[in-house]
């Protein structure tokens, strides 16, 4: 199997959207959760490595990035991309400039070239200056994201601020010009000494020129959100695919771990039974409280619902009892070992998790180390089929917290089951 685009993405709902939209443009797609063995072949034209690298020190994303690139080399991909958000989520330390400065060093003499943007998700960028919707990212709420604040919209000033080397621009101009004017302005920006170069999408046509500029150089590393790894897909697309896999038979359950303020619309909205986990119950029994909310799930008809998604006011009252990471993990623990008993005990293969760190904490617990995409559930969001290390086959959705629209506990099943 050829390897056309090989992915490193920050985390697992991200690796998630680009397999849902990299398979949906034609290309088929696996997820590897963690450094994959390199020993085991890769079977899909896209291979994505989930890491969880977004907030982790720099050293250990630098590190990991790395070993998973030399996997990926190793298979002979013909191309890397460093998958990161589409708001740019990270600090003045990194992880987006360290990671794209050793991936640039990996391959040699290589510059880095990429956009978050996204237009798809209503991510553009504009002169360096990225949009979220209407508003500049600064204005936006992730100007207030607790790990990650995002308070300064330009991005080359941003990416400078996390790389000793020089960041440049492709403006707008050249995408709306097409692949040779991008091309053309990558080259004078190489030529200069620049080593990280930006480019500005609006639309999913200059995502497409950009893309086209780039798909053939095999020394560079290629990077950003879902919106250019899909662009890519679509210029790489053999129309080929292996097929999908079958669709695991089994009881169905949805875990909410994210405090995302769709996935708070999604869960008021979702008509279905409902068990809500409780943190302060959590710190006094947390295995009492698991072996009755798996007890919950073996009794009732219907998709179940297991929610530990709060308003912000609760969460922050929750926090300040625990303390954050007290409290994220007593959540994490719990609904990751929900997820193990229900597999277990109540012939539950068919889960929806929604929440990155929530997502990732639940496919450990299960064991799983390779999904491949299955369905696209939404803009994003896919069902992925896995197999846990006792043989039984998973459908799997891993939900970024803010994906899916108000109704997307219900019609995502109803797309699982089409
Ligand atoms: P999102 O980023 O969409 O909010 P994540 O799953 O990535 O979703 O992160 C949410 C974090 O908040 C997780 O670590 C989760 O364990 C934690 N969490 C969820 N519910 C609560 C709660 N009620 N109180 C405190 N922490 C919570």
């Amino acid at each position: 199997m050829t390897v056309e685009l090989g992915v490193i993405a920050d985390d697992i709902t991200g690796a998630c959207d680009v397999a849902a939209g990299v398979t949906a443009a034609g290309l088929d797609a696996e997820v590897r959760l963690g450094v994959p063995d390199p020993a085991t072949a890769p079977a899909a034209a896209c291979i994505i490595v989930a890491l969880k690298s977004r907030t982790a020190p720099v050293e250990e994303a630098v590190g990991e990035s790395v070993t998973a690139a030399r996997v990926l080399r190793s298979w002979g991909a013909r191309r890397l991309y460093q998958k990161y958000c589409s708001t740019f989520d990270s600090t003045d330390r990194g992880n987006i400039g360290p990671v794209a400065d050793a991936l640039v060093d990996e391959v040699g003499g290589a510059v880095s070239f990429g956009t978050p943007a996204t237009p798809a998700v209503e991510r553009t960028m504009h002169r360096g200056h990225l949009f979220v919707g209407d508003r500049l990212l600064s204005e936006s709420s992730l100007a207030h994201h607790p790990l990650t604040p995002m308070r300064d919209p330009d991005l080359v000033r941003v990416l400078a601020r996390q790389t000793p080397h020089r960041v440049g621009l492709v403006p707008i101009e050249a995408a709306r010009s097409g692949p040779a004017a991008v091309a053309d302005h990558l080259r004078r920006l190489r030529d200069d000494g620049v080593r990280h170069v930006l480019v500005d999408a609006v639309m999913e046509e200059d995502l497409d020129a950009a893309a086209a500029a780039v798909a053939a150089s095999g020394d560079l590393v290629l990077g950003g959100a879902a919106g250019l790894a899909v662009a890519l897909a679509r210029t790489l697309a053999t129309g080929d695919r292996v097929g999908a896999p079958a669709r695991p038979a089994g009881r169905a359950l949805v875990l909410s771990g994210s405090g995302s303020e769709r996935t708070r619309a999604q869960v008021a909205a979702y008509p279905g039974p409902r068990w809500v986990l409780d943190v302060d119950a959590l710190a006094a029994n947390l295995d009492g409280v698991v072996a009755a909310a798996v007890d919950f799930v073996r009794g009732t008809d219907g998709i179940p619902l297991v929610s530990a998604t709060a308003e912000p006011a609760v969460v922050a009252r929750v926090q300040e009892r625990w303390g954050r990471d007290r409290a994220a993990a007593l959540v994490e623990t719990a609904l990751s070992r929900i997820a193990e008993r229900a597999v277990v005990t109540a012939d539950v293969r068919r889960i929806l998790v929604a929440g990155g760190e929530t997502s990732g904490a639940v496919a450990a617990a299960l064991g799983v180390s390779t999904l491949r995409v299955r369905r696209v559930a939404a803009p994003g969001v896919a069902w992925t089929t896995a197999t846990d290390p006792a043989g039984r086959a998973l459908d799997l959705c891993f939900k970024s917290g803010n994906f899916g629209g108000r109704d997307f506990f219900t019609t995502a099943f109803e797309e699982e089951e089409r």
